[in-house]
């Protein structure tokens, strides 16, 4: 069994960013779930499925095939042995795959890649239901968070700086709306696990939230 740490929390909390640099430290993978769920929503948008029509995407399942590799330590999606990490950042992508994460299906689709990952590695695995649901056991479970507002405003910058254009109303907006599919959904919601620590990051660097992250962990 790997050494796991779990990382859950809503859009836009910074749990990419957090998670690398925290793998990095402590020489763990980084496991990025968000990714196999966007890398089935490619699937889906490439055969133009509409994402309310769950027997459709239910159907659209059995023949995607999401797998994931490493290139210099950095991870890779392949959808159907294609290398679909590129496509993966979108709004239309994001939007599809959070649509799409409640339905049954496709969360049992990437639920055995996921766990058999974190038996083999030592792993930080980031997502919204690892600690409540694929690793109920693992070592160490934060649930990172931060105001709707620094999350837009992260967002925005991001987005700005890939020379992207954008609405700050409308990321707040989107953030909202994916909150509240993410945790009012029926199966596997978005919800702090009992057993974990609460770090909101609207008010700390970068640096603060990794460095409270990796105190948590054993010593390395
Ligand atoms: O984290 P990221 O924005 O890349 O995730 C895309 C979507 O995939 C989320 O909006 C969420 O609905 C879904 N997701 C999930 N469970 C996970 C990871 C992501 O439902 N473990």
């Amino acid at each position: 069994m790997g050494y796991n740490v779990a990382i859950d929390g809503p859009a836009g909390a910074g749990k990419s960013t957090i998670a690398k640099l925290v793998a990095k430290e402590k020489g763990y993978i980084y496991v990025d779930t968000g990714a196999m769920y966007r890398g089935l929503a490619i699937h889906f948008l490439k055969k133009g499925i509409d994402p309310e029509d769950r027997d459709a995407v239910a159907e659209a399942c059995q023949d995607a095939e999401v797998t994931i590799g490493y290139e210099n330590g950095i991870q890779q999606i392949y959808l159907n042995g294609e290398n679909v990490t590129g496509m993966l950042r979108t709004e239309e992508v994001g939007n599809m795959a959070s649509k799409t994460s409640a339905i049954p299906q496709v969360r049992e689709k990437l639920l055995d890649l996921q766990r058999t990952l974190a038996e083999e590695k030592d792993v930080i695995m980031d997502g919204r239901d690892i600690g409540t649901n694929i690793l109920p056991h693992a070592d160490v479970k934060i649930y990172l968070t931060a105001s709707v507002e620094t999350r837009a405003n992260r967002r925005y910058n991001e987005l700005r700086e890939k020379g992207e254009e954008c609405d700050l109303e409308e990321i707040a907006r989107d953030i909202k709306e994916r909150d509240e599919r993410d945790m009012t959904r029926k199966i596997a919601p978005l919800k702090m696990a009992d057993d974990a620590v609460l770090v909101d990051s609207s008010g700390m660097t970068i640096p603060e939230v990794v460095g409270r992250i990796c105190s948590l962990c054993r010593e390395s």
